[in-house]
């Protein structure tokens, strides 16, 4: 069972393997939404009610983001290992693979063609992985309803939902009903890593909680919203230190 911690109020759950907890909700048939939660991601539910209260409801949140980890190690003295959604998304893969689970994935998200480029190289890595069919996440009302069609008609085991944030986890709640015993992740970006069309920090940023400034380099764009970074950091620290219980 995982621990749960508050980081400013969000939930955070914490064990030693997430991927084993998936793999048994998916021997058991037991659906799941799975939340990445990382600073700018805390950072918007404080303002935004409705994501706050899907975060809540998840049955898994993980430490995403260097923030919320240090948040753990440095504010409430817990020994947590950071668990990015992309690897978490992978190990799952690569386990249903290795242990020939024969579950069926579906990807949804990303620009035209991105889910279904990303879903060829998983193909090609993992040849016994059954991926039922993939979506992009830019699309009209009626191609939505279509989208929601086949997903109720083919329950997918494994959903990964590729929309940002927080639309992929608002669509989530929204629509998890279609798939009541699937494994639903929100898993940002990751597409587009796995189509190729954008990289990864390499090994040695992310080692280092720098991660962000690989992002601010490659998308400058995003400055704006990473603005929410030191905001997180200054709001933790007077959280942490003002009267409310922490945990
Ligand atoms: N995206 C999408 N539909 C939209 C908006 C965004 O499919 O209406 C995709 C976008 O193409 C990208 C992903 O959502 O692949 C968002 O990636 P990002 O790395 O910005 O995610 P975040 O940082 O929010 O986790």
């Amino acid at each position: 069972m995982p621990k749960v911690f508050s980081v400013l109020g969000i939930p955070v759950h914490v064990m030693n393997d997430y991927a084993g907890w998936l793999l048994d909700c998916l021997q058991h048939s037991r659906g799941s939404h799975v939340i990445t939660l990382n600073a700018e991601m805390t950072m918007q539910a404080q303002q935004n009610p409705s994501l706050a209260n899907v975060i809540e409801n998840a049955e898994l949140v993980i430490p995403d983001g260097a923030g919320v980890v240090l948040y753990l190690q440095w504010l409430l003295w817990q020994k947590v290992q950071r668990c990015p959604g992309i690897e978490l998304a992978e190990k799952l893969l690569h386990a249903m693979g290795q242990q020939q689970i024969d579950k069926q994935v579906f990807f949804y998200g990303g620009a035209p063609g991105v889910a279904a480029q990303a879903a060829a190289f998983w193909q090609q890595q993992i040849p016994s992985l059954h991926i039922a069919g993939t979506h992009s996440g830019y699309h009209s009302a009626e191609e939505e309803q279509q989208l929601q069609q086949t997903l109720a008609q083919l329950q997918p085991q494994v959903i990964l939902v590729g929309l940002g944030v927080p639309r992929q986890e608002l669509w989530i709640a929204q629509n998890r009903h279609l798939c009541p015993q699937a494994i639903w992740i929100g898993v940002g970006g990751s597409f587009d890593i796995w189509s190729g069309t954008k990289s990864r920090a390499p090994a040695w940023l992310g080692n280092n909680n720098l991660e962000w400034l690989y992002r601010l380099y490659k998308e400058p764009w995003r400055w704006r919203r990473m603005l929410a970074l030191p905001k997180f950091a200054i709001k933790a620290f007077v959280y942490r230190f003002t009267a409310r219980s922490a945990t």
